[in-house]
């Protein structure tokens, strides 16, 4: 006979601590200024999903699936053309999946000067993947990135932002520069592995700084695109005035297939024309924020 696994509230005070400090937030990395003396950052990234959010799902919906390509035929080349006019640097975020689907897509990211990073192999929830398997899967990504695009990847965002007990220790394995999957502040602060300063850099996200949360449709769920467009911008612009004010970071998750719409874009449009408004604001990559904090944190 063997022992049933402890229930949570059975657990010993070493158990949830140990969970707990599996990863933390270490030192913030907010520094003390920005490059050419600008008040905060902003860090623009569109997770570039197309098709595999279906795929990761079974793949069984066409449906579904060419809403996945509205991401690539509208979506990409609408917010690729955005932030030319604009003069903007942002990251895109790409399943490898997405990268071997699209390979003229994620040649023309790098082309026009953006920066790629891990967003997992079919857009596979870490947390659900056995541990080996969430090695194997991350590895093989970033050579499929670099053999596509040209470019190794520095950073990853886990798919929907799912990070397992493992996924770190992965990280550091493939020796990014930085994650962007974590919740643990406004601003970037380095990651500590059981107790260990890695040296690595997290830009944090949050779902209120992501289109999907508004906008996401499921005709089978009760999930429905409740916030509107307007609603939606003031939230985004709040969280920009606040980082602006407290000169840190603001970083903005989107997807090619939900904010590009003819109804929606202009929340990007004007969020731009609004950070911009202000003279001093740094438009980055996450790569390059990641770099800046770290070499003035001389971590
Ligand atoms: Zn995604």
């Amino acid at each position: 006979m063997t022992d049933l696994p402890l229930e949570p509230w059975q657990w010993p005070e070493e158990t949830w601590r140990a969970k707990v400090n599996r990863v933390r937030a270490g030192r913030n990395l907010k520094p003390k200024t920005w490059p050419n003396g600008a008040r905060c950052a902003v860090a623009l990234s569109f997770d570039v999903d197309h098709e595999t959010n279906e795929l990761r799902d079974g793949g069984k919906s066409v449906g579904r699936l060419s809403w996945g390509q509205y991401g690539n035929r509208v979506g990409m080349p609408r917010i690729l053309s955005l932030l030319a006019k604009e003069d903007i640097q942002a990251s895109f975020f790409v399943p490898a999946v997405t990268a071997l689907l699209y390979p003229d897509e994620q040649r023309r990211v790098i082309a026009e000067g953006h920066e790629i990073g891990l967003h997992g192999w079919i857009h596979e929830v870490n947390t659900a993947v056995p541990p080996a398997n969430e090695r194997e899967l991350h590895l093989r990504s970033a050579d499929t990135l670099e053999k596509v695009t040209g470019v190794r990847p520095v950073g990853m965002r886990t798919p929907s932002w799912d990070f397992s007990e493992v996924t770190l220790a992965i990280e550091r394995e493939l020796g990014l520069l930085y994650d962007s999957s974590l919740f643990a502040d406004d601003d970037p602060y380095e990651l500590i592995d059981k107790g260990e300063a890695t040296g690595m850099v997290e830009l944090p996200v949050e779902w209120i700084r992501d289109d999907a949360v508004y906008f996401n449709m499921n005709r089978f769920q009760a999930l429905r695109p409740y916030t509107a467009p307007e609603t939606v911008f003031d939230i985004f612009r709040r969280e920009f005035d606040g980082a602006y004010e407290d000169g840190g970071l603001f970083l903005l998750t989107m997807h090619p297939h939900i904010i590009t719409y003819r109804s929606r874009i202009w929340i990007l449009e004007k969020l731009i024309a609004h950070a911009k408004a202000k003279g001093d604001v740094w438009f980055a990559s996450h790569a390059e924020i990641a770099r800046y904090v770290k070499a003035q944190a001389a971590l």
